[in-house]
Order: structure tokens, then sequence, then C-alpha cells
């Protein structure tokens, strides 16, 4: 097997579409190469060797050695430099890039190929002694970090001295001098935390690079990010090795990243930052400020030094154009990683670049409306989960507040919480269920796990494309960054005069920057513009229709705003509960005979009749789908004495014989014990009741809608015969006293895997079914909803089940139940209307489960109906 794949000069083994093989940055480092754009030569070490690796007990094969020697002699030639050669070094970064990208997951080395020797050589050839000692000492630290792996505080220390004692601000105040006097400490240094003299052949640093690279695979870093993006850990990563060009070699020279749409806001701007003679990371880390790159973005931020435009406009021009190549190439906006070498540009990275939800709406849209892509695939494009972040609300506009200091605004949104200093504190917090905000000096990989356990993150340190701004816009987390007033130390942090510590509640707005002391109160998000524009679009493409589960006409209205379709599940339960009801629905239950029980629905009736006459004139038409009362009856008892004291003086019944009672009730599993058509079998005075009141509602409005009347937790077709009667007998009473009739349906839900089983006979007594996946889901794998948190988690992580049943369905045995119910149901009844109500009607991978089975409708909580209209848009393409 071929395991090396070379790029540059000219030279493309392998494309865009090889990125399982190469990485996502191999694969498109050979892309760039291959349409004509100025490539640094190199080659891919492929993904399968990581593997072999691993396999091998971290050694390589020998066939490698001669691959890699090629690999080399690749780069020799088209550079004319040799490795290792003391008059006129080549030297090669040794780059991670795994198949999805990961950003700063993974370790890199820059300027391989110094030593002693080389190091006067390239002093002498670049004519520049100083650059020469500053990429040496950068390659000693890197490699003493990535590769050797020794405490890099001690490097830093070294680097923080010797500015110090010479009265320097800024790395780029060393001189060579001070450089190569740094290299003998670093030197001293690898020798007392190693044990043994940095190597000083450029052989033995390459296969040492390659190795640290792919060891960094099974980092604990990148086992978290692979962990919370759904990573397979048997993708593995792929090297690259790749000729250096230096954006250290004075003020011609300079390294930057760029996006080439605003991946914040999404506007169709270049958005990027820039630093003169600086290498590789000098960017991201935030060791200096960096600049613009336009003038345009620079004059809107009121900064002062020249922006890329303005100080090198003629490799900027070079470069835009390198921007819209690609984008036209990729048909996607895209993350570009580039450095200039005295001058001339060089391309280093291109992938597609991580945006917020609201940039990937807009992006998607004016993409589709430039003709660059169709609307079928700005579609397909947008996560439907991560609409959530537009959804939710942001911060007051007219609301005080008491504004602390203002940063970059990296990662829209608003959120307010307690302040943390450490990731771990942000995550004991979380798992406590506190909402807090992650304050820190900068982030790095380390920190991803608080990052994501914080409501919003906060930094003193770092531009736009810092750590912090690049992982909280891929998690969707609002983070304000480089908020440099900020002083941070001892569990407070500081500005000004005032004082924030550990515990105190601060909000963050990362639309603008802003950082408030205290909450601040929030405001629905405003759903039209390109949302509304993406929505229409997936609506006429989307096969099922979208309903809710809603109860309340507030609920209702959300859900329409959303655009709901209707109400696929009403649950008349909720409306039981409410204080007003609450004595009645207990003397109902606390009844001892039929004329007890009947004497207290009086009572309800008309209170259920107003709920349903509120819920359908909001529904204005649209289809309602209503349960009849499922809970066991013991949920709506008195608890505290007070309670029962109420109800003694309001039913009259002493306290001792209301306790006996209550006492009776009592079940030992009551999930499976008597509640929903149970319920209608022993009391049917109470669906009749229900049943009444839904009748009077609808005969008494203009604009009726078709009730559809659910009867739960049905396992043969008797019992959805005998409560069918029921209901129809209600229906005929209310129409025969009102002159007035409405159609309607009944049906039930599947929830049992009995029901499901012998749905071709219960589709003969009910016209439709409402699959209700979180009971089919409790009741087909044996697993209480209430008692699974305890081992679902492990269940999850040992691979029992791909994801939580609950949350996503479990296809294969639910799902199996859904398809032949499904089957057997359109056998008996051809137009049988077919739903979904559970938890799953909202999560897009169950949503594209239903449109393959050919249910009607999802239903889905209002806040997750635009996620359901898109995923059942995404399902249909
Ligand atoms: P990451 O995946 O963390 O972005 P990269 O492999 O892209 O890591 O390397 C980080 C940075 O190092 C790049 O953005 C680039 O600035 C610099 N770099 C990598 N390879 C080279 C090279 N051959 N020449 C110059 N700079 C390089
Ligand atoms: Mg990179
Ligand atoms: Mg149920």
């Amino acid at each position: 097997t071929q395991y090396v794949y070379r790029f540059g000069g000219g030279v493309s083994d392998g494309g865009r579409g090889d990125r399982n093989l190469l990485g996502g940055k191999g694969a498109n480092l050979d892309e760039m190469a291959s349409i004509g754009l100025p490539v640094p030569p190199g080659f891919t070490i492929s993904t399968p060797m990581c593997a072999v690796y691993y396999d091998e007990g971290g050694k390589f094969p020998d066939s490698l050695k001669a691959e890699v020697a090629n690999g080399i002699a690749h780069i020799e030639q088209i550079t004319g430099k040799r490795f290792g050669d003391a008059a006129d070094p080549l030297l090669v970064s040794v780059r991670s890039g795994a198949r999805a990208s990961m950003p700063g997951m993974m370790d890199t080395v820059l300027n391989l190929g110094l030593n002693d020797a080389t190091v006067e050589g390239l002093a002498t050839v670049s004519g520049d002694a100083r650059f020469a000692w500053d990429s040496y000492r950068r390659f000693i630290q890197m490699y003493s970090d990535v590769v050797l792996e020794l405490d890099h505080s001690r490097f830093e220390e070294a680097l923080e001295i010797a500015k110090e004692d010479n009265g320097y601000y800024l790395d780029t105040d060393l001189t060579a001098d001070d450089w190569r006097k740094l290299v003998d400490e670093y030197k001293a240094l690898v020798q007392e935390l190693w044990g043994k003299p940095f190597p000083q052949d450029v052989h033995d640093q390459l296969w040492g690079a390659i190795g640290a690279v792919f060891g960094s695979w099974q980092s604990e870093r990148a086992k978290v990010y692979r962990r919370l993006n759904d990573i397979p850990a048997s993708w593995g990563t792929a090297v690259n090795v790749q000729a250096m060009v230096f954006g250290n070699m004075g003020d011609t020279s300079a390294t930057g990243v760029a996006f080439t749409r605003d991946p914040s806001k999404g506007d169709n701007a270049y958005y990027g930052e820039f630093l003169i003679n600086a290498q590789g990371e000098d960017v991201v880390a935030g060791i200096r400020t960096p600049q613009y790159l336009t003038k345009a973005a620079r004059e809107a931020a009121g900064a002062k030094p020249a922006s890329m435009e303005e100080a090198m406009p003629e490799v900027y021009g070079e470069l835009a154009n390198v921007f819209d190549l690609l984008e036209r190439h990729y048909r996607d906006m895209q993350d570009i990683e580039f450095t200039v070498q005295q001058g001339k540009l060089w391309m280093l990275q291109t992938r597609s670049g991580k945006r917020t939800a609201k940039a990937a709406l807009k992006i998607a849209v004016d993409m589709a409306n430039e003709g660059l892509i169709t609307r079928e695939e700005a579609i397909a494009r947008i996560d439907p989960a991560a609409l959530d972040q537009l959804l939710h609300p942001t911060l007051d506009p007219k609301a005080p507040r008491d504004v602390l200091t203002k940063g970059l605004p990296a990662s829209p949104g608003a959120a307010s919480g307690k302040v943390v200093f450490t990731a771990d504190a942000a995550e004991t917090a979380a798992k406590d269920g506190q909402d807090v905000i992650l304050v820190r000096v900068e982030t790095s990989p380390e920190d991803i796990h608080g990052m994501h356990a914080a409501k919003g993150i906060l930094t003193a340190r770092g531009g736009m494309t810092s750590h912090a701004a690049v992982v909280a816009r891929g998690m969707g987390r609002p983070c304000v960054s480089g908020a440099g007033a900020l002083s941070i130390g001892n569990g407070v942090m500081r500005v000004g005069d005032r004082e924030v510590k550990e515990g105190d509640i601060l909000t963050i707005d990362g639309s603008t920057g802003e950082v408030m002391a205290g909450a601040v109160p929030t405001v629905q998000p405003e759903l039209s513009g390109d949302f509304g524009t993406l929505m229409e679009w997936a609506d006429g493409i989307r096969r099922m229709k979208v309903r809710t589960n809603a109860e309340t006409p507030l609920d209702c209205r959300t859900a329409r705003d959303f655009g709901a379709e209707g109400i696929g599940l009403c649950r008349t339960e909720h409306m039981f509960f409410e204080a007003s009801r609450i004595t009645s629905v207990r003397q109902m239950i606390l009844a001892s005979d039929e004329a007890g029980r009947r004497a207290a629905l009086e009572k309800l009736l008309p209170e259920q009749r107003s709920d349903f006459v509120e819920i359908f004139e909001t529904m204005a038409g649209l289809p309602c789908t209503i349960r009849l009362l499922d809970p066991p009856l013991h949920e709506f008892l008195p608890h505290a004495d007070a309670e029962f004291e109420d109800l003694a003086t309001a039913t009259g019944i002493d306290i001792d014989t209301l306790k006996r009672r209550a006492a009776e009730l009592h079940e030992f599993n009551p999930m499976l014990g008597h509640r929903g058509c149970r319920l209608g079998v022993t009391y049917p005075e109470i669906y009749e009741m229900q049943a009444r009141a839904i009748f009077e509602a609808a005969v008494s409005l203009e604009a009726a809608p078709v009730p559809e009347i659910m009867i739960p937790l049905v396992a043969t077709k008797r019992e959805l015969e005998l409560m069918k009667a029921v209901v129809d007998k209600a229906a005929e009473a209310v129409f025969a006293e009102t002159g007035k009739r409405v159609d309607y349906l009944v049906g039930t839900m599947i929830e049992l895997p009995r029901a499901a089983l012998r749905a071709g006979e219960i589709a003969e007594a009910g016209q439709f079914f409402s699959f209700g996946t979180n009971d089919l889901t409790q009741t087909t794998l044996g697993v209480s909803r209430d008692d699974a948190a305890r081992f679902l988690t492990d269940y999850v992580e040992q691979g029992i089940y791909a994801k939580d049943p609950f949350v996503s369905l479990d296809v294969e045995g639910v799902g199996e139940l859904v398809k032949l119910a499904a089957e057997r149901g359109r056998a008996t009844r051809g137009d049988i209307k077919l739903g979904i109500c559970g938890e799953h009607g909202g999560d897009p991978a169950s949503i594209a489960f239903c449109e393959a089975v050919g249910l009607d409708y999802v239903s889905a909580s209002p806040y997750r109906v635009p996620i359901a209209r898109l995923a059942a848009a995404q399902a249909a393409l």
C-alpha cells in the first residue's frame, strides 16, 4: 500500500475528494496545488498509517522510510534546497490533519531541520541572522513541547526573563544575539528536563515529529473534542510535511488567517487578521494584537494600525483574488491560512469555515441568490439543531445595562451566569445545574470541556480568530474575546476600580462585545429575513406536515409563529393541574361512586370547554389532536396536610376518609398501572366529560376545527371500540342539543408493542395513529424514562445504543415497530392518518426516519418546530 502522497510544484497525487485518505488539510493542499495556487511543496502520510502506528505499538513499518525519503526528495527538487544541508537547509513543517477539521486540537511543528549547523547556513543565505535564530528558538520551543513533551512554561519563563532583562516589550524587539543566547538557554533546559541534548540529526527530528502528530490523535484534548463532535477514533489523522515559508523575514513578510465571508454575521465581506513579521500561531495565540485585513474593517473598528489592504496593497489584491477563486471553486465560505514571505504570497490551508447559525443562514441564502449553489443545497447546508441558537432570546435592548467594559463580539448571543475562572470550575458548577460564564485571560484546547459547560465565554486577550472565538462559534456559545481592560487573577476580575468575584453574576453580549455586571433581561428573537426565506424554501420541499405539542394558548401562539400547521398532541391533564381546578379534580378522583365523580366533573366541564375554545381559536381551523386523560390518577392527589384540609373543607368529607382513599390509590408501578384508556374503561364519565367539552367548544365557533380525539395507551381493538363509543355518544348528544354538527376523528396513540403488532385490527376502530414514541421506547426497551439517567450514559459510552434512545429514536428496535404498525394500519385503512408526537418529533435523525416510513406529520414542542420544518425538508431532498 501507498502511504505517501505528494503535492506542489505541478504535482498533485490526491485532491479534494481524498479527505478520508489524506485528511481535510492534506486533500485541500493537493487541491489548491492542482488549481495552480502557490502552495509550498510537501507530502501527506495518509490516515490509515495512524492505525498501523498504534497497532505496531508506536513504530512505523520499514516501507514507510523509503516513501518518506521520496517525499523529501520531491520537496528538495522543487525548492532546490537539501534537508540537513548546512549551507542552504530545507526546513519543513510537520502538520496534523484529520478528516473532520479539529481546530487547534492537534499539534504542529514548524521550522524543522534547524540545528547548530543549519541555523548558520540559514543566517547566511537569508542574510538575516535575527530571522534564523528566531526560527531556531521557535523550533526548539515547539519541538520540546509537542514532541519531547517537556514543561513548556519553563521555556516561556526563559523568554520572559530575557525580555525583562533587556527592557523589551515585544518578541520582535529581540536581536539576533538575544535569540542566540536564548537558544543556548533552551538547549540547556532540554538537557536538564529530558536528560539528553536537543536532537541535532534532522532525520531524527523528522521522525520524532511524525510520531508525535500520530500520537496526538490519542491526546486527552483530542478525545474530548471527538466526543463532543461525534468523530470516531478509528478515522485517525494524516501527517503533512511541507516546505517552510517564512512570515518572520522582516516587514515585507506576514502571516494571517481569513474567512471569505464574515463567520459571525455572514456578511459577504472578507474577514480576517494578520501580523507583520510573524510566524504561524502568533496570530491565534494572542501574543501580539493582530491587525485587520481590510481597510473597511479597520475603520469600522476605529483601529489605528494599518490593515493589510493598506500596508501591503499588492499582495492583498492577490490574496483577494485567491479568496474569490477558492469560494467559487469550493462553492462555500472558506477559512484560509496564508503567509507572505518577502512580498510573495503562499497558501497554507483552506477549508469550509465554521460559522454561527446566523451566518450559516445568511451565507446559504446569499449564495443561492448569487447562483453559486441551488436552493436545495442551501437547505441541506443548515444544521437544523443549530437553529436553536437563533430561536432563543437576546438581551432586551430597552433594559438598563451596567456595562463594565467592551471586548470583541466573537460569537453572538447573550448569556448571564455566575463567574468562574477555570474550565474545571465551569464543569463542576454546570453539573450542579448552575449557569456560568467562563472568564479566562485566553483559552486553550485544554479548556474545551469548560467552554462546553459554560453559558458564555469571556476572554481578556485574543482576536476574532482566537481559539476562544473559533471554538465558541462552533459550539454556539456566546463569546466576548479580547476584552483588554480586564485583569484577572486570584479569583477576581478587575476593570478599572470595579471588581467581580468568582460567583458574582455577569452578563455578556457576544453580538456587541459588551460585558455587564449582574443579569440583564432578554427578549424573543425576530424570525424574519434570511430565516424566513430559508424556511419558505424548506416548506416548498418537505412532504410531511409539522405540528406542535402544545396545551396552552401561549404555546399554541408561539408554535404558530414558528410555523406549526396544527396540534399533534394536546395533553389535557396539564389543564387539570391548574390551581383553580385542582380541588374539583381531586374531588372527582376521591369520590366513592359514579354520582360523586359526575358531580365533580360537572364543575370541570365549563373550564375544559373554555380551554378548548381558546385553543381552537388560536389554531384557527388547523387540525388539533387532543389526547384524553392519560396519567395515573394519584398524580393529582394532595400530599401536604394543608392540602387535605382544604379538600376536606371543599368537599365536606373528613380528612381521615380522604387520606384512606388516597392511600388506596397507591400503585407500585404507576407507569404500567391504572392510566390511559384504562381510566376511561373503568370511569367512562371522565372521557365523556372531556369529549363533551371538546364538542361544545367546536360547535360554538365559526371556523370549527376538525377535532382529532386521541385515546391513550391502547393495547387492544376492544379498548378503542369502547372508548370511541363513549366519544361518539357525547358527540351525538352535543349535536342534538345544539343543532350543529362538526366533523371529527377518533384515533389512538400507538405506544405499546401490542398495539403496534395488532395495528391492523386497531385501525378498524380508529381513524388515525399517533406514535407516542416516548412511551413506546419505554415499553419496547423495558427502560423506565424516569430512572434511565443512571445507566443510559454508560450505555451510550459503551456503544450499546448509539444515542440516548429517548432523544433520538432507536430506529432498529422501536423504529421497526413503528414501520410495522404503519404498514398494518395502512393495509386496513388506506387513508389512515399517521403522525409522531414523542420528543423524537423534534429530532432531525428521527424525523428522517419518519419521512422514510412515510408518516403524514411530525409533532414537536413549539421551539423545535422550525428545526422540524427544516429537518423534514432535508429528509425529503
Ligand atoms: P492547525 O491545524 O492547528 O491550524 P496547522 O498545521 O495549520 O495547524 O499549522 C498552524 C500554522 O502554522 C499555520 O496556520 C501556518 O501559519 C503555520 N504553518 C504551518 N505550516 C507552515 C509552513 N510550511 N510554512 C509556514 N508556516 C506554516
Ligand atoms: Mg491551520
Ligand atoms: Mg404515553
